[in-house]
C-alpha cells in the first residue's frame, strides 16, 4: 500500500467524499483532509435527484438515503400569493421509471455522515486546514495550518467556493456577492399539526422578485425546512451566515400564502446566508492539481443541483482516472473537464437565472443523466 501513488483530496463536503468513495472503490490509494474539526449537523435540507441517486448506487448507499429520506411525488411550483399551481412536475414513481433512480429530499448532514460511512475507516482526515500547496512536478506537497505536511501525486480541490486550490491556479479572487441572500430554517413536524393546511412534501412559492423553497428532510416527516432566495443589496455582515428572525421573513413574505405564514409562525431560529457566484474558470486543472464542484463552479442553489453537479464531477472525474490510469492523469484530467464543462456550465446558468421548473417543463436532461453511461467525448471533441 505504502508504495501505490497517492490521490488527495481536500475537502470532505458532498463533492470530495463522493470522489473519494468513488476512487477508493476503483482501487486508488486516496486520503481526504477536511478544515473543521469534525462534521456538525448543521440546519439545511438537500435535494437529490436521480442523476445523483445513481452515483449513490455506486458507492453503496442508495437504498440508505432511500430509507431515511423525504421521496416526494412533485415538485409544485405556486404562486406565493394566490396559491395558484405553476406547476406539477412529477417524480416519486415516474422519476424511478423515467429517469432510473427515485429523487428525495434529506438533511445533509445526514448525507454528508451516510456519504463518510462509503469510505475507508481512517481515511479522513479532519483539522487539517491547507494553508500551502507546492507542485514540484514529480509530486505536490500540501501543506496545513496545524504545521504538517503530507505528499501526494495528484491533488483534488474540493474546498469549495474559497477554494484554497482554485487560488494557488489561479489567484487570489473573492467570490461575487450575487445580490441575493437566503434564508434557511427547520421546523419540527410535529408543530404544523395544529395547522388545517396541506403541507406539501416540496413545493417552491414564487413571486416576482422572491421565492421559497420548502420540504422535509425525513420520510417520517419529522422535519419540514425552508431556503428562501431574495433580493438583498449588499453583503455587509462577517462570516459565512448571521441570524435572521421571525420578523425579518415576515417582512419578507408577510403577503404570501396562509402556509408560508404558518411555516414563519414556526421559526425558531431563522438563518441568512449570501448566495455568492464566480464566473466560469479558464481552466479546471494544471499540473497535478485539479479542481471539482464549488470550487469550480459555484452557482447560486436555485435548481437545487449545486452539490449535484459536484457529485457528478467526482464521478467523472474517477471514471476518467479509472479510464487512463493515475500515471496519465494528465489525459483524465482533460477527459475530465471536456466531458463535464459543457453540463455544469448549463445548469449554473440555469440555476443562476432561477426559471428551472417554475412553469411545467420537461426536466429529463438534469435527471435522466447517467454520469456512467454517457458517452465519454474525447478530447477538443
Ligand atoms: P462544499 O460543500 O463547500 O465543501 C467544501 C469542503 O472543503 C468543506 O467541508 C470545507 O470545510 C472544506 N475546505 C474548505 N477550505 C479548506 C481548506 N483550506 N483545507 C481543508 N478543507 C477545506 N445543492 C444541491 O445539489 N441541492 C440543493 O438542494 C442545494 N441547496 C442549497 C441551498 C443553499 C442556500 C446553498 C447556499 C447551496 C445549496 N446547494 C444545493 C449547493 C451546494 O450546497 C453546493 O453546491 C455544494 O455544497 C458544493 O459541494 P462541494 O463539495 O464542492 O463544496
Amino acid at each position: 500500500m505504502s508504495n501505490m501513488k497517492r490521490i488527495a483530496i481536500v475537502g470532505a463536503g458532498l463533492g470530495g467524499l463522493a470522489a473519494g468513495s468513488l476512487l477508493q472503490k476503483a482501487g486508488f490509494n486516496v486520503q481526504v483532509y477536511e478544515q473543521s474539526p469534525a462534521f456538525s449537523r448543521l440546519g439545511a435540507g438537500i435535494h437529490m435527484g436521480p442523476n445523483v441517486l445513481k452515483v449513490f448506487r455506486r458507492m453503496g448507499i442508495e437504498q440508505q438515503l432511500e430509507d431515511l429520506a423525504s421521496h416526494p411525488d412533485f415538485w409544485f411550483s405556486r404562486d406565493g400569493e394566490t396559491g395558484e399551481y405553476l406547476s406539477r412536475i412529477p417524480l416519486g414513481e415516474f422519476a424511478r421509471k423515467e429517469y432510473g433512480a427515485a429523487y428525495v429530499t434529506v438533511h445533509r448532514g445526514d448525507l454528508q455522515a451516510m456519504q463518510m460511512t462509503s469510505l475507508e475507516p481512517g481515511s479522513v482526515h479532519f483539522g487539517k486546514c491547507l494553508s500551502s500547496v507546492e507542485d514540484s512536478g514529480n509530486d505536490v506537497v500540501l501543506r496545513f495550518q496545524d504545521g504538517s505536511e503530507e505528499r501526494a501525486d495528484i491533488v483534488i480541490g474540493a474546498d469549495g467556493i474559497n477554494s484554497k486550490l482554485r487560488e494557488h491556479l489561479l489567484g487570489v479572487e473573492a467570490p461575487t456577492y450575487s445580490g441575493w441572500v437566503a434564508h434557511r430554517a427547520l421546523i419540527r413536524g410535529e408543530q404544523l399539526r395544529k395547522y388545517n393546511l396541506d403541507f406539501e412534501d416540496c413545493v417552491k412559492w414564487w413571486s416576482e422578485d422572491r421565492h421559497l423553497m420548502v420540504y422535509y428532510t425525513t420520510k417520517s416527516r419529522d422535519e419540514y425546512y425552508y431556503v428562501s432566495g431574495v433580493p438583498h443589496p449588499a453583503w455587509d455582515f462577517k462570516g459565512s451566515f448571521v441570524d435572521s428572525s421571525q420578523q425579518e421573513m415576515l417582512e419578507t413574505f408577510g403577503h404570501y400564502h396562509p402556509v408560508v405564514q404558518a411555516l414563519i409562525e414556526c421559526s425558531e431560529n431563522v438563518t441568512k446566508w449570501p448566495l455568492l457566484n464566480r464566473q466560469p474558470l479558464p481552466v479546471w486543472s494544471e499540473g497535478r492539481i485539479v479542481l471539482l464542484g464549488d470550487a469550480c463552479h459555484p452557482m447560486k442553489p436555485h435548481m437545487a443541483q449545486g452539490a449535484a453537479m459536484a457529485i457528478e464531477d467526482a464521478a467523472m472525474l474517477a471514471r476518467c482516472l479509472t479510464e487512463t490510469g493515475l500515471e496519465d492523469y494528465s489525459t483524465a484530467f482533460r477527459l475530465y473537464e471536456v466531458n463535464r464543462k459543457e453540463r455544469a456550465s448549463r445548469v449554473q446558468s440555469v440555476s443562476n437565472a432561477n426559471t428551472f421548473l417554475r412553469t411545467q417543463e420537461d426536466p429529463a436532461w438534469v435527471y435522466g443523466y447517467d454520469v456512467f453511461a454517457a458517452p465519454l467525448k474525447s478530447e477538443g471533441a
